[in-house]
């Protein structure tokens, strides 16, 4: 049996026992939710956003789904309400910073706070054997920025609890800063980027900014970047040691009001980012989002995940 085959196998029966765990019903106390807890998930009009606001919806919490444009989103939200799920819609553009503020205005007024932030909206233009870098200021504004802008914007609203709030940033493995593959080749970088003691919103900053700027000037295709999806690549790196750095920024607060933050990769979902191509369900792909939202008794944060098990990044 070749690589691929034994991967496929592991995948087939990884996915097979998620498909059991997710039959297994939270117990009473294992359930720190309620349909007071509100959950917000970004880019939830379709693919795998909108099927992990229909498993929190499912688990009884209330889901605001959120979208860039009004009336899919509407036309998303109502797919749930018909269900008779507890579902409200809000318009949400993360790389709009007055949507954002609209939308955060909206929620304090409405909600007083939330207690789940699924920053799941992102962009990807390449496909197969691709590697254009056209839209590359768009990919990182979106999937890097954006999800920073909320994070900042939601942070102050997330409520106080003794479970603590949780925020679930959807990423990729393609980000990962030591995979066996397409890692960025400057090793003082990598290191950098690595260390906690030097890493910093500065530093990541300044990495996705060098390479937009090295895009302008195209010297970008020597400057050992990731070679896959580069700037999808370089968006999800960017988000997940943003997430290992906002873990340590959050772990100062006191008990009850705790934060905590993860990354995972939804693994290869057939959705419209990969032209319905991919192994995974969007179902499936959702799946480790919300696990990783409820987790009861167990506080992790700071964690890369996939399929219900922690990765390294
Ligand atoms: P889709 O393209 O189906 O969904 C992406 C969602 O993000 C859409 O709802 C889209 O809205 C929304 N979005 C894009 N830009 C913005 C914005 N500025 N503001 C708000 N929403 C926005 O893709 P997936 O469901 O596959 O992707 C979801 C997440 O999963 C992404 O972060 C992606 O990078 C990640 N991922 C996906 C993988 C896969 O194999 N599919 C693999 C690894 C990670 P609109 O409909 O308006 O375009």
């Amino acid at each position: 049996m070749g690589n691929k085959e034994r991967a496929k196998e592991r995948r087939e029966k990884r996915h097979q026992e998620i498909s059991f765990l997710r039959t297994i019903p939270y117990s009473d106390h294992q359930r720190w939710w309620s349909s007071d807890t509100i959950a917000v998930v970004t880019g939830a009009n379709r693919g795998i956003g909108f099927e992990i606001a229909h498993q929190f919806a499912l688990h009884g919490l209330t889901v605001i789904l959120t979208s860039r444009e009004t009336k899919v989103g509407e036309e998303a939200a109502n797919v749930l309400q018909q269900g008779g799920l507890n579902v409200v819609f809000h318009q949400l553009d993360v790389v709009d910073p007055s949507s954002i503020e609209l939308f955060a205005d909206w929620v304090n007024q409405t909600f007083g706070g939330i207690d789940i932030l699924v920053n799941n909206a992102g962009v990807n233009f390449n496909a197969g054997s691709d590697n254009s870098v056209e839209f590359a200021e768009k990919v990182i504004g979106t999937n890097y920025f954006g999800t920073k802008n909320m994070i900042k914007t939601m942070t102050p609203l997330m409520r106080p609890s003794a479970s603590g709030a949780r925020i679930v940033n959807v990423s990729s493995r393609l980000g990962r800063l030591n995979g066996r593959r397409n890692r960025i080749g400057n090793l003082s970088l990598r290191q950098q980027l690595e260390d906690d003691d030097s890493l910093s919103e500065e530093l990541i900053d300044q990495t996705v900014t060098t390479f937009l700027e090295q895009v302008k000037d195209g010297s970008w295709t020597s400057s050992g970047w990731p070679q896959v999806f580069t700037d999808y690549s370089l968006s999800k790196l960017a988000v997940n040691t943003y997430t290992r750095l906002m873990s340590r920024v959050l772990s100062d607060r006191p008990e009850g009001q705790k934060i905590y933050i993860n990354c995972y990769c939804p693994g290869w979902v057939k959705t419209a980012m990969t032209g319905w191509a991919g192994h995974t369900s969007p179902e499936e792909g959702a799946d480790t989002a919300v696990w990783l939202a409820l987790l009861p008794d167990q506080f992790v944060s700071g964690k890369f995940f996939a399929e219900r098990r922690e990765i390294n990044y």
